[in-house]
């Protein structure tokens, strides 16, 4: 018993880092709405990490929205070509998913909307639309300053994207473009918005007190309705409606070291071996991209410290980057008995052999640890925008697999927010569904509407 206790003490050591205090997560908000306001003003916004660029989305959904819309959504693992009927609160969608091959994206630019173009004109083919001018709306979920509301530069590439001659160029125009060179599709771009206001605005769509989007994907972001007189950086005319949507792209929250107190050695160690080192040091924290390699760098190190796993073949994945997933710390968080059937499967999967009950047991705390704290972070970031929109009942519109599947997410967060906003303030998290095609679509038409 006195060796069992030692080796979990031992164990705490290597995991403690992930265990923060209501006062760090306090913390954290304070930087956050610093870092918000300045990314808000003219002067400090070019060096700020926290961009908060201005959408050009100014009007949420009513409801009356009506046509029939073709909808992009490209920004993380899937592509997709989304044909959208609306209808009032009726909506019929109807997709392809296209597979964006590795080689594309590390490519070139032109090769990336060429392949693009391809997709959409097939599309346009099978679905029988030749012939007539379809409204576009871009779900393109990266960060860009927004020049219009179909005008958008590419200010950097996240989430194992990099496309050569992309940065800095207007992506709608490289869209349309690749349009005329490959296609004779008749298209028009009528928007350009990211998965967190395309969430947004589909939630809006039925719920008039939601305010904030989330996405909880591979990345994670979010955007919130701002009133104009904050805005520095809004050059634009400052007419009704005055207010427009903030995509905060706070991933990037961190890049100047700002939450170096908080970070592990697991999490420098991730950014190190990133494509981006340095860069989007919130979102490594948070994202489906990097919570499993996370998890595997704590596992590995307790496995090297004799702590975890007896006898691992050297060629096990638990010693290869990237290849334990974060849908595994969702299936192993799902185990709710002393079975770990879940775990032993994911355990199989990976390669390692000669597990214990007790093994399980650890592995399952260290995805606990891990899973918390990126809910705990994402709640603190949600906490400062609900406390600065101040209204007294507000939803949180969300997306992404990591909110969807993962067993805990949505009751963490939940706990977390609560502990944090200003007492009195309703709030409510609320799945909502294909952002990035009907948000697009309704960002369209909205726009259409108020032509
Ligand atoms: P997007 O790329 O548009 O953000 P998703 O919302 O599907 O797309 O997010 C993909 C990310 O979600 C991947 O990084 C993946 O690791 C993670 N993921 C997929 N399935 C699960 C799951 N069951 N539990 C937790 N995370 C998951």
């Amino acid at each position: 018993a006195h060796d069992q206790l030692s080796k979990y003490n031992k164990i705490e050591a290597f995991v403690k880092g992930f265990k923060l205090s209501t006062s760090s997560y306090k913390r954290v908000m304070h930087l956050l709405n610093q870092e918000m306001n300045q990314g808000l003003m003219r002067h400090s916004q070019p060096l700020a990490d926290i961009k908060m660029f201005p959408t050009f989305v100014r009007s949420l959904p009513d409801g009356s929205e009506k046509g029939d819309f073709l909808a992009l959504d490209l920004g993380g693992t899937n592509f997709r070509v989304l044909l959208v009927r609306l209808q009032g609160h009726d909506i019929d969608i109807q997709s392809k998913t296209y597979l964006i091959p590795q080689r594309i994206m590390l490519g070139t630019g032109t090769q990336l909307f060429d392949h693009i173009a391809d997709c959409i004109g097939k599309f346009v083919r099978d679905h029988n639309l030749s012939g007539q001018t379809l409204p576009l709306g871009f779900t393109f979920s990266f960060p860009c300053k927004q020049e219009g509301l179909a005008k958008a530069r590419l200010s950097k590439w996240t989430k194992g994207f990099r496309c050569e001659g992309v940065v800095g160029e207007d992506i709608c125009q490289l869209l349309q473009e690749a349009l005329k060179r490959r296609t004779n599709c008749s298209v028009e771009i009528v928007a350009i918005v990211n998965d967190a206001v395309g969430t947004l605005m589909s939630a809006a769509h039925v719920d008039r007190n939601c305010e904030i989007g989330l996405i909880l994907g591979t990345g994670c972001n979010a955007c919130y309705m701002e009133t104009l007189e904050n805005v520095q950086t809004w050059d634009e005319e400052k007419s009704h409606p005055d207010q427009v949507i903030i995509n905060t792209e706070w991933g990037a929250f961190g890049d100047n070291g700002c939450l170096d107190f908080l970070r592990t050695e697991y999490d420098r160690e991730l950014d190190t071996f990133s494509i981006n080192p340095g860069r989007q040091i919130m979102e490594k924290m948070i994202g489906g991209m990097y919570m499993g390699e996370i998890v595997r760098l704590v596992l590995e190190r307790l496995n090297m410290e004799g702590l975890l796993f007896r006898s691992v073949d050297n060629e096990c994945d638990l010693f290869e980057r990237g290849r334990f997933y974060t849908k595994y710390v969702s299936e192993i968080e799902s185990d709710t008995d002393d079975f770990y059937h879940n775990t032993k499967q994911v355990l199989d999967e990976i390669g390692v052999e000669n597990y214990t009950t007790e093994d399980c047991k650890i592995v399952k705390y260290v995805c606990t640890l891990i899973s918390a704290r990126a809910a705990f972070l994402a709640a603190a970031g949600l906490a400062t925008l609900i406390n600065r929109i101040n209204k007294t009942d507000i939803t949180i519109a969300v997306d992404g697999s990591l909110y969807r599947f993962h067993p805990r997410f949505h009751n963490l967060m939940c706990l977390k927010i609560q502990e944090l906003v200003k007492p009195g303030i309703k709030f409510k998290l609320a799945l909502s569904h294909d952002g990035s095609g009907k948000g697009a679509a309704l960002t369209a038409a909205v726009s259409l509407r108020l032509r």
